[in-house]
């Protein structure tokens, strides 16, 4: 029989896997909507909660569609609700991702990153349930070594303003393995580096984004620092096709794999792509680079490569492009929709 795919990912939920009952917490974000979408492909049930602090309905149109979902508000930092049905896996990515939105209220940060691993994993013990956790390339901080392998131990400040976010990530690998350790019950933890595409906010304040929208409003583009700082931008289409395999190759450990797009690039040379692609007139503003902005980041993907036969497909400008065309359309849809 030919198989059904979509990006690589086997989409035939009763074939190889039976249909499961899935809870994503910060289902209605950037990536837990795609990932929404794409466990609905598959044929499982699905219930999205989110506290909507970053993430929207609007986000999950598609998913809407289906019979199978339903979108709770709730906040992950309180217990998951006792009358939702037994789930067979939880995938947890309810956090703020920006440096501008995980500022706010550091506080708060810290907590969902806290408080939620740990509702998360009181819930995957009553459930008997397989938790996935959406941690970051943060947890290498500044980093020393680079490219960053999984065994690097990073540099992070625990007490600057980054830190609500990094250090909230590294106490929630820490609980988790010892969940793992001491339940045996599955986990796995993804490491994501800076992943980018349709469905992120136009105001979600990260530097793809914001180049994109600034380019396509004629505004400056605003660079941070020298802009000699690197980053390695993954598509979102493959980082979702990363979470599938890390959640279910057979190799799969609950040691964190890294998941990201080894292509690395300064900032300038973000900028001057975005402006190519999008042209107009803007410019490039400087602006103050932010306290502790890690000055390079690229992964090594070898274990995701060995493990789980993963590695990014998306090129980046071919993903700029998608991506250009998304804020197109947002940006065209706001302007034309009445002010109340
Ligand atoms: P996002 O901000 O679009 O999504 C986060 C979602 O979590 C939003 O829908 C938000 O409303 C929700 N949320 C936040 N706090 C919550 C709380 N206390 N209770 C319930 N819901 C809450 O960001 P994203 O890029 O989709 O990131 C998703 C996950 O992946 C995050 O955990 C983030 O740390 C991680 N991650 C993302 C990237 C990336 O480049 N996109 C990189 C590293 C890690
Ligand atoms: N950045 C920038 N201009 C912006 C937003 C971000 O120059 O408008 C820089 C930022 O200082 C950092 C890099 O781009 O060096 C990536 O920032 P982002 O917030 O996207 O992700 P993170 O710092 O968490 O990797």
């Amino acid at each position: 029989m030919a198989s059904i795919t979509e990006n690589g990912i086997d989409l035939r939920a009763g074939s190889k896997r039976a249909a499961r009952s899935i809870l994503v917490t910060g289902g209605a974000g950037f990536l837990g909507s795609h990932l929404c979408d794409l466990l609905l492909k598959q044929g499982h049930e699905v219930i999205s909660l989110d506290n909507y602090f970053t993430g929207s309905v609007t986000n999950l149109g598609d998913a809407f569609e289906s019979a199978r979902f339903r979108a709770i508000e709730h906040d992950i930092i309180l217990p998951i609700p006792e009358e939702l049905p037994r789930f067979d896996e939880i995938y947890n990515l309810a956090c703020p991702a920006s440096p501008v939105h995980y500022q706010l209220d550091p506080l708060k940060t810290a907590l969902t990153s806290a408080g939620g691993v740990w509702n998360v994993m009181a819930r995957a013990r009553r459930d008997n349930a397989r938790i996935f956790h959406a941690s970051t390339s943060e947890v290498y901080g500044d980093p020393t070594v680079h490219p960053q392998p999984e065994s690097y131990h990073g540099n992070v400040n625990p007490i600057g303003p980054r830190a609500c976010y990094d250090e909230g990530k590294r106490f929630a690998e820490t609980i988790l393995s010892d969940f793992t350790r001491s339940t045996g019950l599955p986990v796995r933890i993804a490491r994501i580096f800076n992943t980018y595409g349709p469905r992120m906010h136009p105001e979600d304040g990260r530097v793809v984004s914001n180049f994109i929208v600034q380019a396509l409003l004629g505004r400056d583009l605003t660079i941070y620092g020298s802009g000699r700082q690197t980053r390695s931008f993954c598509f979102m289409d493959d980082l979702i096709a990363g979470f599938d395999a890390l959640m279910h190759a057979p190799g799969a450990t609950a040691e964190p794999v890294n998941l990201g797009n080894p292509h690395e690039i300064t900032v300038v040379e973000l900028a001057e792509m975005v402006l190519d692609m999008v042209g107009g007139r803007s410019r490039i503003l400087r602006l103050p680079l932010p306290v502790d902005d890690p000055q390079r980041r690229r992964p090594d993907i070898s274990r995701a490569k060995n493990i789980l036969g993963w590695k990014p497909r998306v090129p980046l400008e071919e993903g700029l492009a998608a991506t250009i065309r998304y804020f197109d359309r947002r940006l065209a849809e706001e302007q034309t929709r009445p002010r109340k």
